[in-house]
Order: structure tokens, then sequence, then C-alpha cells
């Protein structure tokens, strides 16, 4: 089973909060090794994750790039979550 990069953002939270079964923690693993774009999506939403979980004021981390951004969110709208 290959998956692509919109198959990894919908399941970033969860396999950032360790909510994924085995089988797709390790397809998302093999992903991000070859996945810049998902690298950064990974380390963008993890910081997201962190702040939401303290509570503080949302910030886009650093380095998080604009274009970056407005695809994900387009696919995100796309996916209807
Ligand atoms: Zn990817």
């Amino acid at each position: 089973m290959r998956i692509d990069c919109k198959r990894v953002w919908e399941h970033i939270s969860a396999y950032i909060e360790g909510e994924v079964d085995a089988e797709l923690r390790a397809e998302i693993d093999r992903h991000l090794e070859t996945c810049e774009v998902c690298c950064a999506v990974l380390d963008s939403t993890r910081n997201v994750v962190v702040l939401v979980a303290d509570e503080r004021v949302f910030e886009l981390p650093a380095g998080f790039s604009e274009r970056l951004h407005a695809r994900l969110d387009t696919e995100l709208a796309l996916t209807g979550s």
C-alpha cells in the first residue's frame, strides 16, 4: 500500500497524537522520508497542535510557507474536512 500526500494530511493530527494504527504509521513514516512537502506539513501541524493544546494564540510557525499553507487549505477544503 502506498499513500499520497493528501492521505498523509488527512491523518496528520492522529499521527502526531499517536492514534493511527501501526500499518498506517509505517506508511506515513515511509512517505515522510521522501516527501519534503509532508515533512513541512508535519512540522507545522505539530507546532499548531502544541499551540492549540496550550491554548495559546494561534500563530503560523516560522518557515511555514504561505504557498504550502494555501495548498493545504485547498486540499482540506476539497475533502470537506
Ligand atoms: Zn507527501
